[in-house]
């Protein structure tokens, strides 16, 4: 399919603009409540929907995508030593990606400690400011408790394995897909060559179908994004903004240490790629991560792009990103391990280093399980809080600016994947080779 290049460049000023006008107009609105009428009905009847629409599309077509290029792409594969084989590399790299991300968070926040000496009115303040959506939170954790081990184990099954997989997956819910699609194509694999082959050429047309509708947000995408930030600003209060600075500056700090240095240099060494190249190329995937906040919305983008753009086959761009958007959270854990010390900065708790070694491990492992939308970690986060004795509660101290790290976590677990998949297409490409 010939596609025209991406519109990397327009994405990125809708953005810049979408960031400029609303932090000006929300700024402005605060000193003048005729303009500030305008403004919310700018932003609630035209910058809201418009970028609804992209989201939705975005959305729309994430299952179809998803099943189709995961089955073909494992359908081709033919057979099961070469999927363990991809399988075992993926997954050791999510593994290894994700930890040295919140190893960086954890230096990050033990060199320069931005938590020591906060005003503990301050403290108060946001504590009770954010308070309702904190214990909102901290019900939603206890819900999700269950009471027995079997009961534990029953709920971990039907994350994988429901009984009513159609169920869960129009819940959005990735794992069941990504199983369905696995078992199905390796199922398909196993055909004669004849009916394979047909079934790989029908889901190929599906995924093209579907990409087709994606490269239609991405028309929308410089108008679409430009309205999401804009709705966004309205969020962001400028007053708890300064409270929180050096956290925020540590944790984007961090992001951008993960992004143009960690990911640049396994991007050279390991895919063997020039790795400004590769960061140019996937410009429209961080746009819409830093956008809509959420892995599973920017898929759909991540898939198109990589494969397109960024040179990586579908056989591996539909076995890695699909899986990488569910389990792989490099930013997500990097937050967490961030949080976890500042706020036990704040409340002045010691956290030795085999205690932030645990912590390390329990930000890897709570990662996996986070969605892929906005505010996903955030339940998980508590819980991580919870067993290493920092006080749970202490979420509502960074809840109000946490929409602004949110999008910036998600542009690195997107960008994790995708080193992922250039790593992984450059391994298996030197396998074929040796085979061959
Ligand atoms: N918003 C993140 C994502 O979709 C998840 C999170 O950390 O909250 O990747």
């Amino acid at each position: 399919m010939v596609q025209a290049k991406s519109n990397h460049w327009t994405i990125l000023a809708g953005l810049v603009l979408g960031c400029i006008c609303g932090l000006i107009c929300f700024w402005i609105a605060d000193f003048s409540p005729s303009f500030q009428q305008g403004v919310i009905f700018f932003s609630d009847a035209i910058a809201f929907p418009i970028g609804q629409v992209f989201l939705r599309l975005l959305f729309l077509v994430v299952v179809p995508l998803v099943f189709a290029s995961l089955a073909a792409g494992l359908a081709r594969l033919g057979d099961l030593p070469k999927l363990g084989r991809m399988g075992g590399r993926t997954l050791g790299f999510f593994l290894l990606t994700t930890s040295a991300s919140v190893a960086i968070g954890l230096l990050a926040m033990n060199l320069i400690k931005p938590g020591n000496g906060f005003d503990p009115q301050i403290r108060q303040e946001l504590m009770t400011a954010f308070a309702d959506q904190s214990a909102a939170l901290e019900t939603s954790v206890k819900s999700q408790e269950s009471p027995n081990l079997m009961a534990r184990i029953s709920r971990i099954l039907d994350e994988v394995l429901p009984r009513n997989v159609v169920g869960a997956i129009t819940q959005m819910k990735m794992i069941p897909l990504i199983v369905l699609a696995a078992l199905f194509g390796i199922g398909l694999a196993t055909q004669p060559p004849k009916r394979r082959d047909a079934m790989i050429d029908w889901l190929d047309s599906v995924s093209d179908a579907m990409v087709m509708i994606v490269g239609m947000a991405m028309k929308l995408a410089p108008v679409a994004v430009f309205c999401l930030i804009f709705v966004v600003m309205g969020k962001f209060g400028g007053h708890i903004i300064s409270k929180l600075s050096l956290y925020i500056a540590v944790v984007l700090g961090c992001y951008c240490a993960q992004l143009f240095i960690f990911y640049p240099i396994i991007i050279r060494l390991f895919a063997r790629r020039n790795p400004l190249e590769f960061l140019r190329g996937a410009i429209p995937i961080m746009v819409t991560a830093f956008s809509t906040s959420s892995s599973n919305a920017t898929l759909a983008t991540t898939m198109r792009v990589s494969e397109r753009d960024l040179g990586i086959r579908p056989s591996v761009a539909g076995f890695v990103l699909p899986l990488g958007a569910t389990i792989n959270m490099n930013g997500t854990a990097l937050f967490e391990g961030c949080v976890v010390l500042f706020i036990a900065q704040i409340f002045g708790i010691d956290i030795s280093i085999s205690q932030q070694l645990l912590v390390l491990l329990l930000c890897v492992v709570s990662s996996i399980g986070v969605a892929g939308v906005p505010g996903g970690s955030l339940p998980l986060l508590m819980i991580v809080m919870d067993q290493v004795g920092v006080p749970a509660a202490g979420i509502a101290i960074v809840l109000g600016v946490d929409r602004l790290l949110d999008m910036g976590r998600t542009v690195v677990n997107v960008m994790g994947d995708v080193v992922t998949a250039a790593y992984v297409e450059e391994t298996e490409r030197r396998s074929e080779l040796k085979v061959g």
